[in-house]
């Protein structure tokens, strides 16, 4: 028998295990989440995803309030991204999963093309490789110029009879820099051939900067030849993990999306996304935050948030040693090191102070950098967040460099990738320094630096291979945790 005193332990080894977690509160992650900084917002946020924990918009018939606010959810984006009137969407569960739909419907929508391909910027999110890679339709990758920006002339010579396709982002990722997206998509619209702009990270805050007189460049619906777009409400929307709105021009543009299966002997299946039971938290969760803070909470958050970058850009151009890979055009900011240090020496110093950040590694032309993602949180720890990077700069600074084990790089040199499953992974892990110590409750040592030149210095595909050993590594199952496991 069970009881209620049963559920006490339970949630206190839950928020003991959370302490291993970086915060995602106070304004230190710069990094993986996305804070308002408003205590009232987590806490609407958390109480809606609790009260529709259990509810399944599978069905709309059967739960029709969740159909009723992703219908709002997605009238809230469309008005924002300027949707003409036959616009529509879905909420789906992440930017990923938008971008993959977008890339499915796409190739969908044109069954004649035998071959499809798809147009995109090297800056184009991770998540085209991944639909390439799941959809079999070809990537195209066209380079970015010293603006990180493609040539919109380069992108139209990419297309041919082929390209089901072409993507813009708004901001990329990577740089947080706008690509010229009329050009691209007049190029497309030219050619018959759908134009999708990720605008995964802009989408929420853009149009705010635009009416608060900021220079941006014409990036949403407004533009000619844009025919889906997407926006992750879990990043500037601030809602809970677990949602991303897609939209199409038009519904015919979002039919091939949709899934009906009446061809098995089962109940009435019908799905708008890659899930077929949808979880309703996260929708409650976005509908909720999105209802309480409305146009004015969010241009008020937006304010902030664009101080909190400027003032991080006049702070980085102060600090010997850094400096900002390209004007931000949104609300993300890559930092290069000049050649006395290195990002992730610096990374490591300000892990070691309390901030989290993320590194990028070097990529063809491009240098490796300090990935910052700014939130409305980050404003008020500006000062000790500039604070905090002169200093483990200056730390950096002073002891030049990091370089790859030179031992260690020629091991990787001698090995192929992709037969990386023949040799002993642990051994190359533990020498590579990408130890796991079981129950300590960190995976990674605390100096990242040596293990991040190691896979800078790598081939793209040996990173790759050596990240999917890491995880294969620590996703292990752990048995045994309750007492007696069912016997007869
Ligand atoms: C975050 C992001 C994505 C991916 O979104 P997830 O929610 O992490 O799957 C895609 N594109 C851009 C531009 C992003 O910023």
């Amino acid at each position: 028998m069970t009881s209620d005193a049963d559920r006490t332990p339970a949630l206190a080894r839950l928020l003991e295990l959370q302490r291993s977690d970086v915060p995602v509160h106070g304004g230190r992650s710069l990094a993986h989440i996305y804070d308002s900084g408003m205590p009232e917002v987590t806490r609407l946020g958390s109480e809606a995803m609790a009260a529709y924990a259990n509810s399944n918009g599978l069905d709309p018939a059967a739960f029709p309030s969740v159909v009723r606010m992703e219908n709002e959810v997605v009238g809230f984006a469309a008005d924002l991204l300027h949707a003409p009137p036959r616009a529509v969407g879905t909420v789906t569960s992440s930017g990923n999963e938008s971008l993959l739909l977008a890339v499915q419907g796409a190739r969908d929508s044109r069954p004649e093309v035998v071959s499809p391909s798809m147009v995109i910027p090297e800056t184009a999110h991770s998540a085209f490789h991944r639909a390439a890679h799941y959809f079999g339709v070809r990537a195209v990758v066209v380079p970015v110029g010293a603006d990180f920006r493609p040539d919109p002339a380069d992108v139209a010579a990419a297309i041919d009879a082929t390209t089901v396709l072409v993507v813009t982002s708004a901001p990329s990722h990577a740089h947080g820099v706008i690509d010229p997206i009329a050009e691209i998509a007049a190029a497309a619209h030219a050619h018959r051939v759908a134009c999708h702009v990720d605008a995964g990270l802009g989408g929420w805050v853009l149009p705010y900067a635009e009416a608060s007189g900021r220079d941006v460049r014409p990036w949403d619906f407004r533009v000619k030849g844009v025919t889906s777009m997407s926006v992750d409400t879990h990043k500037y929307a601030y809602t809970p993990k677990g949602t991303s709105v897609l939209l199409h021009r038009s519904s015919r543009l979002r039919h091939p999306q949709y899934f009906a299966a009446a061809r098995w002997p089962g109940t009435r299946m019908l799905n708008a996304t890659t899930q077929s039971t949808r979880a309703g938290g996260p929708v409650a969760g976005a509908w909720a935050i999105i209802r309480m803070l409305g146009h004015d909470g969010y241009r008020r958050l937006a304010a902030e948030v664009f101080e909190a970058v400027d003032r991080i850009v006049e702070g980085i151009a102060k600090v010997d040693g850094l400096s900002v890979v390209v004007e931000p055009e949104s609300t993300l900011v890559a930092v290069a090191t000049d050649g006395r240090c290195d990002p992730f020496t610096v990374i490591d110093g300000l892990t070691a102070r309390g901030w989290s950040v993320q590194p990028q590694m070097s990529y063809g032309d491009h240098p490796a950098t300090i990935h910052l993602t700014v939130s409305a949180a980050t404003l008020a720890r500006v000062d000790d967040f500039l604070e905090a990077l002169g200093e483990a700069t200056a730390a950096a600074l002073e002891a030049g460099p990091v370089v790859a084990d030179p031992a260690i790089l020629e091991i990787l040199e001698s090995l192929d990738p992709n037969e990386l499953f023949e040799v002993d992974f642990d051994r190359l892990l533990d020498a590579a320094g990408m130890v796991h110590v079981p129950g300590s409750g960190q995976l990674l040592p605390q100096r990242m630096a040596p293990v991040n030149a190691l896979l800078d210095a790598s081939s793209v595909e040996m990173r790759d291979a050596l990240w999917v050993a890491f995880l294969d590594r620590l996703a292990k199952p752990v048995r045994g945790t309750t007492a007696s496991p069912p016997q007869k």
